[in-house]
């Protein structure tokens, strides 16, 4: 392709509307192009990436035995509200686009396929001889996120491969998860980028687990909790960890002390002249669940830790039906305006002990009249422990659990793993902190879907059974701009040349200069015939100003066509490296050849 007949534009400033590195290069270099809150336009050169990723996941999908399909992303409401997910995605989360067609039926814009390919199968697989299945698609899809932003990073339209495989036990959906991981691997291997597999938080389903492939990049959304040495890498909210050992108490007897002014744990420790780690704090959250129901959970934790939202999430999911619900909405840290709805008078905060008295709560239809009470592993290994005293300006230090306070009933681990932790597999290792975009998702379902949904088949034993389930997904448009993130220079993007939108560019300093632009016009002439993808800088402007539009896109290699050309020579640039050599004009294409065949090779 010649530039002169693309339309390519760049900018020089970084736009405003950017905040990370690869969300303004791409907008430089003219790639995308914002339409509306989270939806782009990928323009020519990034539409050639994105079906470079597309065509690396294929081959990979393919390699393993999954079929390629393609499924509505108009969807009617009736599949969503068999599985039971219509009202908390369109509605409790309202991540789904809803609309309504001429003839007042609901639908649904697709954000994920489980419905709809749970339905297919729930028609076609009859018995467990055409089992296992795994089809996948590679398709936009829709979702209205609360906070889209960093481009394509967290787009409301982006492209997503998706796959879903169905199996007749649980053997065979573990054994195609691990090959769905190889792919992913290898997936990420060929696109040039440096990642982590790592656990992840399975929701309150449980399931037999999953995992999360990350790209690693300062500015991803994501930590990741590893050790040195590779045999644990997770996600921080799934991650768990040995917490550091605690003090020993030097509190001997059981007494309320007046503490003024120290609502915050350091104030405490420093007042009392005692270790945090002798302290359990008492953390107090509002849950709301999807039948309306306001629950008030206190959590006691030792007071150098930290709760982990995502598991705390996960402990109230599972005993939401002790409360009439099916699921958690949403969990808060109330504030005053929050505690005004259902306090009966103002709570000691900064003060709390774990039994503190549900009096404070002043009920109501809507409001649990009691508070669900967790308490962490970490805190109930504490002896002599100082804990509020349920009033504004007093402690209580000394305690112990079964004498001073009663052992609440809900034992669970909701701690936050953190960086210097030891392991748990093994104490003499410890965890190291990495940041990380998520990448790709997959998922062992097991028969959530397809008995919500009576997705059966006949096994061996010829009895009717639920479909067992995995999922499998990954971001084809996040994971270009990834790339870019992890990628790039002060100059603009370093395209990993395996999803490079072309492999070279031809720049021709002086387009005045006749053999200038004959030698351009034969290179490039070659190149492409030899399937090197080249574009040509054609444009009547600076060789200086074009360079830096090279430089800015990221195009693998640029050739120019000057001085040496005399001695039958070009100046060959590797953009990654910046190295620059001059080589015979008619060395260039086998040259290049073997430079892109080894720079994709895994
Ligand atoms: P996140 O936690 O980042 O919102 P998710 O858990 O919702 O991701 P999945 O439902 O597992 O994501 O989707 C599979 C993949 O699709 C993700 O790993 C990610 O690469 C991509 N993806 C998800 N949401 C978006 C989005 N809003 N924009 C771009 N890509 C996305
Ligand atoms: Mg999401």
């Amino acid at each position: 392709m010649r530039l002169s007949q693309m339309l390519f534009v760049t900018l020089k400033e970084d736009p405003s509307e950017a905040e990370i590195p690869s969300h303004k290069l791409l907008l430089r270099a003219g790639l995308i192009r914002r339409i509306g809150r989270g939806i782009y336009a990928y323009l020519p050169m990034m539409w050639r990436v994105l079906q470079k990723v597309s065509q690396i996941v294929r081959e990979e999908m393919n390699a393993t035995g999954a079929q390629e399909c393609l499924l509505p992303q108009l969807q009617p409401a009736e599949l969503w509200q068999e599985s039971g997910r219509w009202d908390t995605y369109t509605k409790a989360e309202g991540i789904m686009f809803a609309l309504s067609d001429r003839v007042q039926q609901d639908m649904g814009l697709g954000p994920t396929h489980e419905e709809v390919i749970t339905a297919v199968a729930r028609d076609m697989v009859r018995s467990y001889r055409q089992l296992p299945v795994n089809l996948y698609q590679i398709q936009t899809k829709f979702r209205d996120e609360i906070r889209p932003r960093f481009g394509l990073m967290r787009g409301r339209e982006f492209i997503m491969k998706d796959a879903y495989s169905f199996h007749a036990d649980e053997a065979s959906l573990k054994e195609t998860y691990r090959a769905m991981d190889g792919a992913y691997r290898k997936i990420l291997s060929r696109c040039g980028l440096a990642f982590r597999a790592v656990e992840a938080d399975s929701g309150a389903i449980g399931g037999s687990g999953s995992q999360e492939f990350m790209i690693l990049a300062e500015a991803g959304e994501d930590e990741i909790l590893y050790t040195a040495d590779g045999r644990y890498a997770a996600n921080v909210e799934k991650a768990v960890s040995l917490p550091a050992d605690a003090e020993p108490s030097t509190f001997r007897a059981c007494e309320k002390r007046a503490t003024p002014d120290t609502d915050t744990i350091e104030k405490l420790c420093a007042f009392l002249q005692c270790s945090p780690t002798q302290v359990v704090k008492n953390v107090l959250y509002q849950a709301v669940l999807d039948n309306g129901k306001t629950l008030l959970v206190l959590v006691s934790i030792r007071a150098d830790q930290d709760v982990n939202e995502v598991k705390l999430t996960n402990e109230l999911t599972k005993r939401a039906g002790d409360y009439g619900a099916k699921t958690l909405i949403a969990l808060t840290v109330p504030d005053a305006e929050a505690q005004q709805k259902w306090a009966a008078k103002p709570l000691p905060l900064g003060y709390m002990s774990p039994a503190l008295a549900d009096d404070f709560i002043r009920g109501g239809q809507d409001v649990s009249p009691k508070f669900l009470r967790f308490v962490d592993a970490t805190a109930i290994a504490l002896q002599n422990f100082v804990t509020g005293a349920d009033e504004a300006g007093y402690h209580v230090v000394g305690a112990n659990w079964g004498e001073d306070f009663a052992l609440p009933k809900q034992q669970v681990d909701v701690r936050t793993a953190k960086a210097g932790d030891r392991a748990v597999h093994d104490p003499t290792q410890t965890l190291e902190t990495a940041r990380g975009i998520e990448a790709g998702h997959i998922f062992q379902l097991g028969t959530k879907y397809s008995s919500a949904m009576g997705a059966t088949f006949t096994n061996e034993a010829g009895e009717s059974v639920p479909l067992v389930m995995g999922c499998y997904g990954i971001g084809v448009s996040r994971l270009a701009q990834a790339a870019v993130e992890q990628s790039h220079d002060k100059d603009g993007i370093v395209w990993p040349v395996a999803i490079a939108p072309y492999h070279a560019i031809v720049v021709v300093p002086n387009i005045a200069d006749a053999d200038q632009m004959a030698a351009a016009e034969k290179l490039y002439t070659e190149l492409n015939a030899a399937g090197i993808e080249t574009l040509l800088d054609d444009r009547d402007s600076r060789a200086g100003f074009k360079f830096k539009d090279a430089d800015l896109i990221g195009i693998p290699y640029r050739i120019v066509t000057g001085r040496s050309l005399k001695d039958g020579k070009v100046e060959v640039v590797q953009r990654a490296t910046r190295e620059s050599q001059e080589l015979p004009v008619e060395a260039v294409v086998s040259t290049l050849q073997q430079w892109i065949a080894e720079a994709c090779r895994v």
